[in-house]
């Protein structure tokens, strides 16, 4: 069986913490580094659920997507949430490792992984990493679709491919006009919409869309449709990628390892209602 000094290491050539956006909170939260690890749990978020079902799954380590702690803490004292989550791992001797932005520009990286469950074809990266001579890495992905589909296909692509959330998909733009190309980027994604302005493509999928930056994009020309899901179910895929990843050299090096997903929906969101269509003040 492998140390987990040996599987960081290796989490780490596929996701280089210093490829990390320097406000990012990436590595190893908690583990000793010469434990043996034989079972690996891969998450979205490290809160409590996931920290009772490593416990309860045996795991050696979880893998999660966001940090656990993104700025200093001076306690990590039971009786705060966070605190508890750390008390759960160590007494149970499950380490805790992170990669966020350093697996959301990684090839592949969170934003593959969201294409491939949408059965899209990638062609690069949205805001390409500027250190990569193949011109792979970076953050977003500019896809093609096999056959062209209306936005509101398009949307229920969406639905129907991602992990079911409370949220599901929404969508800002024209059901009805064509989509060929598209671009997706996991998690918040309206930071980037002058870079998918100038990808030219016909819409864009990611999670988080508030209310002023989309009202602002929609005012504005040449603007793509706009298709939201659930923060957690554009994130999720990269759970299966990077365990299929790690699977893969477990089998190179012989270690054996026991890789699980975890499928427990993390999303905040629990409740869902579709308002019926009717004027502000009409009476229902
Ligand atoms: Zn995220």
């Amino acid at each position: 069986m492998p140390r987990l000094s040996e599987v960081i290491a290796a989490l780490d050539a596929l996701w280089p913490p210093e490829r990390a956006e320097s406000w990012d909170a990436v590595g190893t939260v908690c583990g000793d580094p010469d434990t043996a690890v034989q079972r690996v749990l891969f998450a979205v978020d490290p809160v409590q659920e996931i920290a009772d079902e490593a416990v309860k799954l045996g795991a050696d380590l979880v893998v999660t997507h966001h940090p656990l702690y993104l700025r200093g803490t001076t306690t990590v004292a039971a009786g705060h949430f966070k605190g508890r989550v750390v008390h759960t791992l160590i007494k149970n001797d499950v380490a805790l490792h992170v990669a966020h932005t350093n697996a959301d520009t990684a090839d592949p990286g969170v934003s593959d992984a969201l294409a491939l469950a949408l059965d899209l074809r990638v062609t690069g990266p949205l805001v390409p990493d500027p250190g990569d001579p193949h011109g792979r890495r970076g953050l977003g992905r500019i896809c093609e679709l096999d056959v062209p589909e209306t936005v509101r296909e398009f949307a229920a692509r969406a639905a129907k491919r991602l992990p079911a959330t409370a949220q599901g998909i929404r969508f800002a733009g024209d059901p009805d006009a064509p989509v060929r190309t598209v671009a997706v980027s996991g998690g918040s994604g309206d930071g980037l919409f002058e870079q998918v302005r100038a990808a030219g493509v016909d819409a864009f999928l990611t999670a988080d869309l508030r209310h002023h930056p989309v009202s602002e994009a929609r005012e504005h020309a040449r603007l793509p449709a706009l298709v939201d899901a659930a923060h957690w179910a554009t994130e999720w895929p990269w759970c299966e990628q990077a365990a299929a990843q790690l699977d893969r050299i477990s089998d190179r090096e012989g270690w054996n390892l026991r890789v699980h997903v975890s499928k427990t929906v993390t999303d905040p969101w629990t409740s869902h209602l579709s308002a019926p269509f009717s004027s502000p003040g009409a009476p229902n």
